[in-house]
C-alpha cells in the first residue's frame, strides 16, 4: 500500500462528524466502503454518522443501499430520483448532514477513510476548510494526470486559493461554511474557491490514493473543458459579484476618456487647420472608443441591477460573521 503521509496520532475530537458519499453505480465497493468509514470512526471513538447519496445508479447499489441502512445505525440512505451529477449528490448529502463537521469522500475506495483524523487535526489548527492532495495519485495514465496539473495551477491563479489538488474528493468542512454556498452544475471542485469567497479559512494535507478496484471512472476527457468553463463562472463570481460598475464603468471610463482625447485631437486638426480627417483610421477608431465606453458603462449598471436582484432574491448578505464575542449587557440575565 503506498501511503504518503503517515498515520499521525489525532486528538480525539469531541465534534460530530458527517460522513458524506456520492453513489452513482458502485454496488461491489459499497460494503467495504461503509466497513472502512466504521472501523476508522469507532478506533477513533468519533460521534459520527454515514450518509450516503444514491445517485439514481442502475446497477443494484440502490437495493443494497436501503439493506444497508436499515440494518446500521450509523448510515442514512438519501436515495435521489434520478442521476443528477456528483455535484447535486454531494448537496444533497450536505443539507442532510447534522454533523458539526463535514467528510466528504468518493465511494470508490479511491480515498481512505483512514485520512480522515489527519483532516481533523489540521483543522483544528484553526481551519474551516481541509483538503485533501493526492500526492501518490494512482491514476496513471497521462490523459487525466497532465489536464489536472494544468487545471490546477489555473485554478489557483485565478481564485487566489493555491491547492495542490483542487480534485480530490477528500475533504473536511465546517458545516456553516458549506451552508453558505450555493452549488450547482459540477462546482463541487471549485467548493475551496466559493468558500473562500465567503470568508472560509482554508489548508491541505497529503493524503493516500489507491486505485480503482471495481466498476469505472463517471468521467472521461471532456471533463477538462466543463472544469475550464466553470472556472470562468467561478472567476466571474469572485470579481464581480459585489461591484460590476467597479470593472466595467472604470473600462468604459477610460475608453471615453482615450476617446474624447483623440477626437479632440482630431476635431482640432479639422476646425484650426482645416485638414480633411474623414478618411483617417484614427476616426474610425474614435467612433469605436466611444462607443465601446458607452456600452461598457451600461454594461456595468445592468451588472449593478442583476447583482442587487441576485443578492436580494436570495436573501444573501454581503458579509459573513465568523463569530460575536461578548453579549449585551442590556440583555443579560442579572
Ligand atoms: N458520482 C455520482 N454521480 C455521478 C458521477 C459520479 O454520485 O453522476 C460519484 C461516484 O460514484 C464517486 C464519485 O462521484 O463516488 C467520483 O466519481 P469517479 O470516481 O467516477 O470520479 P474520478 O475518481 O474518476 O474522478
Ligand atoms: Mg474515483
Amino acid at each position: 500500500m503506498s501511503s504518503p503521509a503517515p498515520i499521525t496520532e489525532a486528538p480525539a475530537t469531541t465534534q460530530t462528524l458527517s460522513i458524506v458519499v456520492p453513489i452513482y453505480n458502485e454496488v461491489e465497493s459499497l460494503p467495504h466502503l461503509i466497513q472502512a468509514i466504521a472501523s476508522v470512526m469507532q478506533a477513533h471513538n468519533y460521534a459520527y454518522e454515514i450518509i450516503c447519496v444514491d445517485d439514481g445508479s442502475k446497477d443494484g447499489s440502490t437495493a443494497l443501499l436501503k439493506k444497508l441502512a436499515t440494518e446500521r445505525e450509523d448510515l442514512r440512505a438519501i436515495i435521489l430520483r434520478r442521476n443528477y451529477g456528483q455535484t447535486p449528490a454531494m448537496a444533497a448529502g450536505f443539507q442532510h448532514a447534522q454533523g458539526e463537521i463535514i467528510i466528504s469522500l468518493d465511494a470508490d475506495l479511491q480515498n481512505d477513510p483512514a485520512d480522515i483524523p489527519n483532516l481533523l487535526q489540521k483543522m483544528n489548527e484553526g481551519y474551516d476548510l481541509v483538503s485533501g492532495w493526492r500526492k501518490e495519485r494512482q491514476d496513471n495514465q497521462w490523459t487525466r494526470l497532465l489536464p489536472s496539473k494544468i487545471a490546477n495551477a489555473l485554478i489557483g491563479r485565478v481564485t487566489g486559493v493555491n491547492l495542490h489538488d483542487y480534485g480530490c474528493s477528500l475533504k473536511a468542512y465546517r458545516t456553516e461554511i458549506l451552508a453558505d454556498l450555493n452549488l450547482y452544475g459540477e462546482l463541487h471542485r471549485f467548493i475551496p474557491a466559493l468558500a473562500f469567497i465567503e470568508g472560509a479559512t482554508i489548508s491541505e494535507i497529503p493524503v493516500r490514493h489507491h486505485a480503482r478496484q471495481f466498476g469505472s471512472s463517471k468521467y472521461g476527457l471532456d471533463r477538462t473543458f466543463r472544469v475550464l468553463l466553470d472556472l470562468l463562472t467561478v472567476w466571474f463570481m469572485k470579481k464581480f459579484l459585489t461591484r460590476p460598475m467597479h470593472v466595467f464603468g472604470y473600462l468604459g471610463i477610460i475608453f471615453m476618456l482615450v476617446g474624447f482625447i483623440l477626437g479632440g485631437y482630431l476635431s482640432f486638426l479639422k476646425l484650426f487647420l482645416g485638414q480633411a480627417i474623414g478618411d483617417r483610421p484614427l476616426l474610425l477608431l474614435v467612433a469605436i472608443l466611444l462607443l465601446a465606453g458607452v456600452q461598457l458603462f451600461g454594461f456595468g449598471l445592468l451588472g449593478e441591477l442583476l447583482i442587487r436582484t441576485y443578492h436580494e432574491s436570495q436573501g444573501r448578505p454581503i458579509y459573513r460573521v465568523r463569530s460575536i464575542v461578548g453579549q449585551s449587557k442590556h440583555f443579560s440575565a442579572q
